[in-house]
């Protein structure tokens, strides 16, 4: 377990350099950046890896009939989901558009594959636009963000934001999240039939206002997204909503008793559903000002309390 000395120190070194500050460690200023020495991290070495056909991902099946799609050599270390059916399969997210997830999604399954997206940050829609079939959800956020946008998207080049190289034929320069259209418009408690299996969608705002969390009842298996990963969780942005964010993590800690596994969207693609009900607890102490704000620079602090960090808005 990392200290929360470390945390606040490499936070605020990124900060101050104005690199990208790294779910996982910050980046320094070296060749490699900092950052990139906790990969591969020692959890993976328990998952079933599977070849993937394109080298910017790493895939492995993390359930039956669940890959999880990793993009290990950007900091955003984002993970996407290909979840099988009998009769379809969905992409839980998309990733950032680097590397071709659709290739590898037709690699891992003959199925028809629809896409839905944990919250339409540019990380988890990257390749949405090669897809023809997409849920949405019904928020003005994720309508603004179907028309794709620029600047998130070359944010992830920066130097120390790379622990490897690019793709052959990838153009930095003329990177950014294509827009994509949305096919089928989504709320909360839609169910999603994929043959033998079916996917509740929960909407658990906070993070953005059209964040979820995806359910299989059966299997105790749900996707928590960004609203719950093992590294500081980013709640900065303008688009998030504290208040919603506490009642959110209530929201499915309350269904921890009746998981196995979490699945979440960033570093780690599996998680122990304990964690809810300390992730609670902790933002609870946070809210309830418990908790002292480290500096991280660039309107920044984080919070560090229980195994959890928070990346906030420093109070005005
Ligand atoms: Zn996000």
């Amino acid at each position: 377990m990392r200290t929360y000395f470390l945390i606040a120190v490499s936070v605020f070194i990124a900060a101050m350099l104005g690199a990208p500050i790294a779910r996982a460690q910050a980046p320094g200023s070296n060749a490699t950046p900092d950052w990139c020495r906790q990969i591969p991290r020692p959890e993976y070495k328990k998952l079933e890896r599977v070849p993937s056909p394109d080298a910017w991902f790493e895939v492995y099946r993390v359930a039956p009939g669940v890959f999880a799609i990793y993009e290990p050599q950007q900091f955003e270390e984002a993970i996407s989901f290909l979840i099988l059916g009998s009769d379809r399969a969905l992409l839980f997210d998309t990733g950032l558009g680097i590397g071709d997830i659709k290739r590898v999604a037709t690699s891992l399954t003959p199925l028809p594959i629809s896409v839905l997206n944990s919250h339409t940050h540019n990380d988890h829609v990257g390749d949405n636009w090669e897809f023809h079939d997409i849920y949405g959800m019904d928020t003005d956020f994720t309508r603004l963000n179907a028309k794709g946008s620029r600047a998130d998207a070359q944010a992830e080049l920066e130097p120390d934001a790379l622990c490897g190289p690019l793709p052959a034929g990838f153009d930095a320069k003329s990177y950014s999240t294509r827009p994509f259209h949305i096919t089928r418009w989504i709320h909360d408690g839609a169910t999603i039939d994929l043959g033998g299996r079916t996917l509740e969608v929960l909407s658990t705002p906070g993070h953005t206002p059209d964040a979820i969390c995806l359910l299989d009842r059966k299997n105790g298996l749900l996707w928590t997204g960004d609203t719950y990963y093992d590294a500081p969780i980013w709640l900065y942005r303008p688009e998030t909503d504290l208040d919603a964010y506490v009642h959110s993590v209530e929201r499915i800690a309350a269904l921890a008793p009746q998981l196995h596994l979490l699945l979440p969207s960033h570093n780690i693609p599996v998680g122990d559903p304990a964690k809810l009900p300390k992730l609670v607890a902790a933002i609870k102490k946070v809210r309830a000002g418990n908790v002292p704000a480290v500096p991280a620079g660039a309107g920044k602090v984080t919070y560090s309390v229980g195994g959890f960090t928070f990346l906030m808005a420093a109070a005005k």
